[in-house]
């Protein structure tokens, strides 16, 4: 009892002697001091980091995009291309192409034009989704590489697309897409299936339009 009246007694001793230190105001000052500047040194350090990353993928984006439609540009599906040529995995490419795009330019004006054109890459975008790479090959021209897939379901896929477009853009102008498709086989250079898909394209065209034809 004794014990813990004399240990209370100097605690409060100690205490006291603390808190009566001329030092301590300008020691918690000084501490206080260095904290808050230590902390915000680390938080514009964290917000110049989130930053500089977040440049960098609006960069990367608009490098691999297409500015007019957002899907992806000519340089992404040409390294996709050539990704899946040097690949093990089958894949299908199919190149596709707008019906009389330079007509509904002439009779509806280019605006509507434009209008259709976005459209299109949108629906193109997502109905293929995660399945594959739907770019922007140049003018009124898409290609789309699918990956892992059949020579019927590709032919289904680009037949799902045709057959969507002609239920309508939105727009009231008619539109239709024409589709070639090749598919990979081994050994085969990325040039060698464009050409492919180029054939199966300008067959489809040559048979009428709106038609998917499989090289
Ligand atoms: P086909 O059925 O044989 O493909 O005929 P087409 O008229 O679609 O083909 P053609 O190559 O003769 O014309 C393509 C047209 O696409 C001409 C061009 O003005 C138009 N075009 C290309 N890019 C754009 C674009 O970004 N916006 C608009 N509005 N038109 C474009
Ligand atoms: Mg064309
Ligand atoms: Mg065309």
């Amino acid at each position: 009892m004794g014990l813990v009246a004399y240990v209370g007694g100097s605690r409060e001793a100690l205490a006291g002697a603390y808190l009566n230190d001329w030092r301590i105001a300008p020691l918690t000052l000084g501490f206080y001091g260095v904290f808050s500047w230590l902390l915000s040194i680390w938080v514009h350090e964290r917000r110049e980091l989130r930053e500089s990353a977040e440049r960098v993928e609006r960069l990367r984006k608009a490098a691999n995009a297409d500015t007019f439609t957002g899907i992806a540009n000519l340089r992404v599906a040409e390294r996709a291309l050539h990704l899946f040529a040097t690949g093990q995995r089958r894949y299908a490419v199919m190149m596709v192409d707008i019906d009389h795009f330079k007509a509904i330019n002439d009779q509806h004006g280019h605006d509507t034009g434009d209008q259709i054109l976005q459209r299109i890459a949108e629906i193109m975008k997502s109905r293929i989704r995660v399945q594959g790479t739907v770019a922007r090959w140049g003018g009124e021209e898409f290609l789309v590489i699918v990956e892992s897939v059949t020579r019927n379901e590709s032919a289904s896929i680009a037949e799902s697309l045709r057959n969507r477009v002609e239920q309508g853009t939105g727009e009231t102008v008619k539109t239709t897409i024409s589709i070639g498709v090749a598919h990979s086989d081994s050994g085969q250079t990325a040039d060698q299936i464009l050409k492919r898909a180029d054939e199966g394209l300008y067959a489809a065209k040559n048979s009428g339009r709106n038609k998917v034809v499989t090289f």
